[in-house]
């Protein structure tokens, strides 16, 4: 990390609607950092705040706290043509290639809408050259430019989609589930593109998922969220084969493997129970407590700070605080697992032996 150049920092940033006269706090005091040039990856289950954090730092939504610095400045105080510019650098692929094109303008007016804004000089001529080099680019060709949106493949229109956040020359772009829309046999094209995009272009990306097993080849960073905080973060290689949080246990355990004679990730399975707290309504000390198998007293009291426990891997758990080392908090955590997997099958086994007795 201490060569790369920060591109963002986004620092405490919290973004709270009003339902009801009450906060809903969606994202909720979250500190990261991006490099110029790489993937950071957000992951989390669906509604934990990942789009709102993305939105966020884009300034789609007014922050509530905290700052997104785009190098060295706030984008959340840029005006005039300072905010102007940075809607230039910073650029948005949307989840739903069908919902997020117009179906009245044809590809090439899609493409070249931004072009008008941030390249008032430039003449027809040079937009439809632009718009063709585009479509080239993300894989399609200029005779796609007189098509409307519904005339193409969902992997095509997320493609125009792509071609369209290009289209400004942007230097930092966030992919919104981009992928989630799509066929699974589509999915890998797309992921391959934005690789190959990042490549030539020098892109930076925020990649939002909740598609652990994707996220996993495109990030080089992971942040980890949970009802509207960060949990977890490091480089995508430790999350995914040394996680810290129980959360991300329980995350990671879920991901399936492709190989039909493989049963470890049914029989590592972390199943999560209890009830997702509600955001408006969070639990006082840590959110995960409610669902959390390695649950102290001072976690319903106190949350817990994001802290870096090993080189770049920060974690918000009181397990790994109190003064104990990663190997007694992950001894602890292990342990734990195994009871609740013994008392588990104490109780499969009583069911068991209830059915049999009933059937006497
Ligand atoms: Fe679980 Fe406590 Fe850690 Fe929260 S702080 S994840 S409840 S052990």
């Amino acid at each position: 990390m201490e060569n790369k150049k920060v591109l963002l920092d986004v620092k405490n940033l919290s973004k709270y609607f009003n339902v009801k006269g009450q906060d809903l706090k969606a994202v909720d005091d979250v500190s990261f950092k991006i490099n110029e040039g790489e993937t950071f990856g957000l992951v989390g289950e669906s509604g934990c705040g990942k789009t709102t954090c993305g939105r966020t730092i884009l300034g789609m939504y007014k922050a509530t706290k905290g700052e997104v610095l785009y190098n060295g400045k706030d984008i959340h105080s840029l005006k005039g043509k300072e905010a102007l510019d940075f809607k230039k650098h910073g650029q948005y692929i949307f989840q739903d290639p069908y919902a997020s094109l117009d179906p009245r303008m044809t590809v090439g007016e899609i493409i070249a809408e931004g072009l008008y804004v941030h390249f008032p000089k430039m003449n027809e001529a040079e937009r439809k050259k632009v718009v063709n080099t585009l479509l080239d680019e993300v894989g399609l060709n200029k005779e796609h430019a007189l098509r409307y949106p519904h005339e193409l493949s969902g992997g095509q229109r997320q493609r125009v989609g792509i071609a369209r956040s290009l289209a400004v020359e942007p230097s930092f772009i966030v992919c919104d589930e981009p992928i989630s829309a799509l066929d699974v046999s589509v999915q890998a094209q797309i992921v391959n593109l934005l690789n190959h995009l990042q490549k030539e272009k020098k892109l930076t990306y925020l990649f939002i998922s909740h598609d652990l097993s994707m996220v996993k080849h495109i990030s080089d960073r992971l942040g980890v969220m949970y009802l509207g905080s960060l949990v977890e973060l490091a480089d995508s290689e430790k999350v995914y084969n040394k996680p810290l949080h129980p959360y991300t246990k329980a995350l990671m355990s879920a991901i399936p493997v492709p190989d039909p004679d493989h049963n470890s990730d049914i029989e590592n399975r972390i199943h999560l129970e209890g009830e997702v707290p509600s955001p408006i309504n969070a639990p006082k000390g840590c959110k995960f407590v409610t669902r959390c198998p390695n649950a102290m007293d001072i976690c319903r009291q106190k949350r817990p700070d994001f802290l870096e426990v090993e080189n770049d891997h920060f974690v918000s758990c009181h397990l790994f605080q109190e003064g104990r080392s990663v190997e007694e908090a992950e001894e602890i955590q292990r342990k734990q697992l195994e009871k609740n997997a013994q008392i588990k099958l104490e109780e499969e086994k009583k069911k068991i032996a209830k059915l049999k007795e009933n059937k006497k």
